[in-house]
Order: structure tokens, then C-alpha cells, then sequence
């Protein structure tokens, strides 16, 4: 994801909530709608009076914009202090609301093999994914590409200890696009959890954690479609689950008949190649918003191994000829609105699953 961008995934935002309003007569759904994180935030609530639902949706409003501020990589701010700090190399006390996160992505960044890694934020300042409007010109010079790489700036290089951190590596600047809004999401539905609410969708341009059901259905949720507008099936989710996409039509800019997308691999300093989309369903927002991004780098060839050293149950990868790549176990949960369109290619199993009684 990224904070900057105005509206941009309107198309599959709607679609979201218009599936998700179908609903029974009898337990009205209460949507709402509001601008933050530089997108809209769809959020459906179910089985509770319409002003505490209004009530929880004021909250919820108030913590994404809170979220924004302490985690906006270009603006004044917690994130960044702390980036000037780890540049710095000192040793600094992290603050609160960005060490979770610091934690957090340590972690999964070192489960991705470091496909997902938030501490390549120079290389997307270098591409200029951070600038809003975009300023779409040549990509940057190859020297500066390569000066990035060869600095090799990684998670691994910043030291946890309690509350402090230290960087080894002052190549090393911190950009939460890729994980902020999963856990941003993770957040809300604790807080709506506080307020005594147990069915909802969270959605945050088109990327969402579900619990609960709608009247006891499972909520279903559209899938995106590749291109970035439309839908290519749905699935159901009913108890708590996140679906996150993550596209090479999000945030791009085309140069002389080339699209240069917003998803870097930190091994090359380019766009990523070979993958249009991917779109995980996981239990909690966070990884699936890290994996979305991590399988994307990784692509056809490398997804299914990452996705397992992740622990990802759920994949569907569309690669750039098309391709719809899947494990078994999403292969059944997932309604093509057209499958003869589309070419499937099904992976081995990504987890053993019982055997049936
Ligand atoms: P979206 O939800 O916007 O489709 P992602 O969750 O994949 O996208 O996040 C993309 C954003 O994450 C980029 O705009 C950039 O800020 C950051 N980013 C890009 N490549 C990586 C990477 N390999 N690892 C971590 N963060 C990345
Ligand atoms: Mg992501």
C-alpha cells in the first residue's frame, strides 16, 4: 500500500461494500465510509444499533489518521525521527508507535528471505513512489539503482534491544507501505472488538479483514481482478480472515511504453517483474499485507516456497502471461466469476490438511 494516493482503488473499494451490503433483511449491515491512509476505508458492521455502530466508526476514523501521521516515511514525524536516527547509526529510544512495526517487519521480513523488506525506503524515494501526485519521468540512473543495492540496506541491520535501536547500515530508511495497512487493519478490529462488536469488515481500498458473519452467512468478498478494476470471482469468509491484494496496477508510471510499477525487489532495485497480482487470505492482516507484497517479488517460480517458510495458506498469483497460479486449497474456496477464461496452474499443496473422517 502506500499513504499518498487519492482514491485510487475506488473501483474495487465499492465493489467490496456493494457485496458485502447484500445481505439479510432481518440484522441490517451499517456501511460507512471515510478518507484516510491516502484511501477509502470501507467498514461494515453487523448485529449491533446503528449508533454504536456510528460511534465505533468515529473511532476507528480518528485511529487511521493517527496511524497516517506516525507512520508517514516523508513527513515530520515519528517515523521520521527515526529514520534520521538509524541513518545516524546511534543508539535511540524507538518510539512506541513505530517499534512494534519494527519488530513486526524484522520478523517477516526475514520469513520472505527479504523479498518484503521495509528498509529499502531510499530506493523508493529513488523511484519517486512516495510523491503524491506522482512525478512520472525517466526511471532514476542506473548508478544510483545499483549504489542502493550494493549497500544491501535490510531489516537484519537493525538492532532490537528493548526499546532501542540501532542501525549498522546508515543506508538504511524505513517505509511501512507494504505492511502499514495490515496492521493499521489489525488494530481497528481490535478496537471494534473492545467495543462489543463481533461481525464487520474492515476495508481499506479494497484490502480487508472480515469477522464474524452477516446474520450468520459468511460475508463475501470480491477478489480483484488483475487489472486493478473489476472483479474475477469472490469468496466467503465467515469467523476472521483477511484478504489482501497486492497489484502492479496500484501506483505506476509508464515511460516510453514501459510501466514502472511500485512493488521494488531489493535484490535488483527494479520493479519487480513476472507478476500482475497476487492475493493471499490469511488470519490476521499484518502478514497478509506483508506476504501480498513478499510473494509478488518472489513470482511464479519462488512464491509457493515463500509463502510456506511464511506459513500462507492461501495464494492466488497472476503472472504477466496471464497465469493464474494457486495452491489446492484456494483453488476450492475461490469462485471464478468465468473460470474457462482463465488458465490455472495448481501447486502442490501449500499445508497438510486432515485427513476426512
Ligand atoms: P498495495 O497495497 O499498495 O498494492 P503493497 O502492500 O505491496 O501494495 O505495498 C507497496 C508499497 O510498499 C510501495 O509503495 C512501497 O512503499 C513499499 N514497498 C515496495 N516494495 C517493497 C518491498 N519489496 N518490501 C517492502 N516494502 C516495499
Ligand atoms: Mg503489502
Amino acid at each position: 500500500m502506500t499513504f499518498h494516493t487519492l482514491l485510487r482503488s475506488l473501483p474495487s473499494a465499492v465493489l467490496a461494500a456493494l457485496l458485502a451490503a447484500g445481505c439479510n433483511r432481518a440484522e441490517p449491515v451499517h456501511n460507512s465510509r471515510f478518507l484516510a491512509f491516502g484511501t477509502l476505508n470501507d467498514v461494515s458492521i453487523v448485529g449491533v444499533p446503528r449508533e454504536r455502530a456510528q460511534t465505533a466508526v468515529a473511532a476507528l476514523e480518528a485511529d487511521f489518521q493517527a496511524m497516517h501521521q506516525a507512520w508517514h516515511a516523508w513527513e515530520p514525524g515519528p517515523l521520521g525521527r527515526t529514520n534520521r536516527l538509524l541513518a545516524e547509526g546511534v543508539r535511540f529510544a524507538a518510539p512506541p508507535s513505530v517499534l512494534t512495526l519494527v519488530e513486526r517487519s524484522k520478523a517477516l521480513a526475514e520469513r520472505s528471505e527479504y523479498l518484503f523488506d521495509p528498509a529499502i525506503g531510499r530506493l523508493i524515494d529513488l523511484w519517486g513512489f512516495h510523491r503524491d501526485p506522482l512525478d512520472c519521468g525517466p526511471p532514476p540512473p542506473p548508478e544510483a539503482i545499483q549504489k542502493l543495492v550494493t549497500a544491501h540496506p535490510s531489516m537484519a541491520d537493525i538492532e532490537v534491544d528493548g526499546i532501542f535501536l540501532r542501525s549498522r547500515n546508515p543506508m538504511v530508511q524505513l517505509d511501512f507501505g507494504a505492511i502499514g495497512k495490515g496492521y493499521g487493519i489489525d488494530l481497528a478490529v481490535n478496537h471494534l472488538r473492545e467495543l462489543g462488536i463481533e461481525n464487520a469488515i474492515v476495508n481499506s481500498g479494497g484490502d480487508l479483514r472480515a469477522i464474524g458473519s452477516r446474520g450468520g452467512h459468511p460475508w463475501r468478498i470480491a477478489i480483484r481482478s488483475p487489472s486493478g478494476s473489476g472483479t474475477l470471482g469472490f469468496i466467503n469468509i465467515a469467523g476472521d480472515e483477511s484478504v489482501f491484494t497486492s497489484g502492479d496496477y496500484e501506483r505506476f508510471c509508464l515511460h516510453e511504453g514501459r510501466r514502472y510499477h511500485h512493488i521494488i525487489d531489493p535484490r535488483t532495485g527494479h520493479p519487480a517483474r513476472g507478476t500482475r497480482s497476487v492475493t493471499v487470505i490469511h488470519d490476521n492482516a499484518t502478514e497478509a499485507d506483508a506476504a501480498a507484497t513478499a510473494l509478488f517479488v518472489a513470482g511464479p517460480n519462488d512464491w509457493h516456497r515463500i509463502a510456506r517458510r511464511m506459513g500462507i495458506r492461501y495464494v492466488l498469483l497472476v503472472d504477466e502471461n496471464d497465469v493464474f497460479h494457486m495452491n489446492p486449497a484456494m483453488a476450492e474456496r475461490i469462485h471464478l466469476l468465468d473460470p474457462r477464461k482463465y488458465r490455472v496452474k495448481l501447486s502442490p499443496p501449500l499445508f497438510e490438511r486432515p485427513p476426512r473422517p
